[in-house]
């Protein structure tokens, strides 16, 4: 069994009227990182008034003006190339997703891959599921090569900045895999807690609460052998995670799960532009070597939504220096929605 814990308290205040005020705030504990998110729903359908929706004319006007000069539509013949020892021809393309150097390194293999040079789509919902997928692929490629040219080089993560609120430079849709021989400190720290965890149960802790929250209400469906769900207590706005049963790291990916991966994470995505948020960032947390301890699992999280003098609203001092962000809604709330529009998989 996999502890989900909460504390509940209560705040009283007078509110501007005069009018006595009682609200509840519950605190739940992440079973894993030990991570507290405080959720306190009374802003309920003010809350997107208050933290603001896209402008979508502002972002249409965005997507026409980055258009022309954009690096990644000309990728295939403007970008970088990798070292032909690593990749001998030069860019990696799996299907119409491309891959180079990041012009800025930051691990010894680090690469943009774009999802698809002829799609300059700046609308979540406009990202194709087959290229999330070949995206994805070829950055497990890469993961693969990296490590078979140096076999320091196991440590990797593959993630994804979306709009300028979501951590990105270039509008293009892309992921980034970055190849190291350091580990990433907050994936050992999953790692650490999963093996923990492991050793408590007696088996894979991730297919356990896989179990435990199938068919309940923050359970969102499946993407071929990627089963969806809320985060109990997110670390992060609207936080969602993809878990691929049997599998513990990228490199061992096929390109079928990868477009299962793909296939559920066009879903998501396309859920927080429905939202009103747009912007969003996610990673997948990967075991540097097959660990049956750990389940390969995406994160994603939406982020403050594309419009003028935006708020960073989810990197204010708690989540940012303390650890722990506040919710205006419960993961059950928004899971429910997902689930209603989410399909087959
Ligand atoms: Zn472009």
């Amino acid at each position: 069994m996999i502890e989900l814990a909460a504390t509940v308290e209560r705040t009283r205040f007078v509110d501007p009227a005069g009018q006595p005020v009682e609200q509840v705030i519950e605190h739940r504990t992440d079973p894993f990182t030990g991570t507290v998110a405080s959720i306190n729903a009374a802003l309920g359908e003010k809350a997107r008034a208050f933290l603001g929706s896209t402008d979508p004319a502002l972002l249409r006007e965005l997507e026409e003006r980055s258009r022309a000069g954009c690096p990644f539509c000309a990728a295939a013949e403007k970008a970088t190339r990798f070292d032909p020892a690593l990749v001998p021809e030069g860019q990696l393309r799996v299907g119409r997703s491309i891959a180079f150097p990041n012009l800025f390194s930051k691990a010894s293999l680090d690469a943009v891959v774009v999802l698809d040079p002829g799609a300059h789509a700046l609308f979540p919902s406009r990202l194709a599921a087959d290229a999330l997928g070949t995206a994805l692929a070829a950055a497990a490629e890469l993961g693969r090569r990296a490590r078979a040219r140096d076999p320091a080089l196991v440590h990797h993560v593959a993630g994804m900045n979306f709009l300028a609120p979501g951590g990105s430079s270039v509008p293009h849709p892309h992921l980034q895999v970055q190849v190291r021989s350091a580990p990433y400190s907050g994936v050992a720290r999953l790692l650490r807690a999963g093996r923990d965890a492991a050793a408590r149960l007696g088996a894979n802790a991730w297919e356990a609460l896989l179990a435990q929250e199938r068919g309940g209400p923050r359970a969102v469906g499946a993407s071929g052998p990627v089963q969806w769900l809320a985060a109990w207590a997110p670390a992060h706005q609207k936080e969602l995670w993809g878990l691929l049963p049997g599998k513990s790291s990228l490199v061992e990916l096929d390109p079928a799960e990868a477009a299962a991966f793909g296939a559920g994470l066009a879903k998501a995505v396309a859920f927080y532009e429905e939202q009103g948020q747009h912007a969003f960032t996610l990673a997948f947390l990967s075991a540097p070597e097959p660990d049956p301890r750990h389940t390969l699992q995406v994160r994603l999280c939406a982020r403050p939504a594309f419009r003028a003098s935006y708020a960073n609203y989810d990197t204010w001092f708690a989540p940012l220096l303390a650890g722990d962000d506040a919710h205006t809604e419960a993961p059950e709330a928004y899971a429910a929605r997902l689930r209603a529009r989410w399909g087959g998989p």
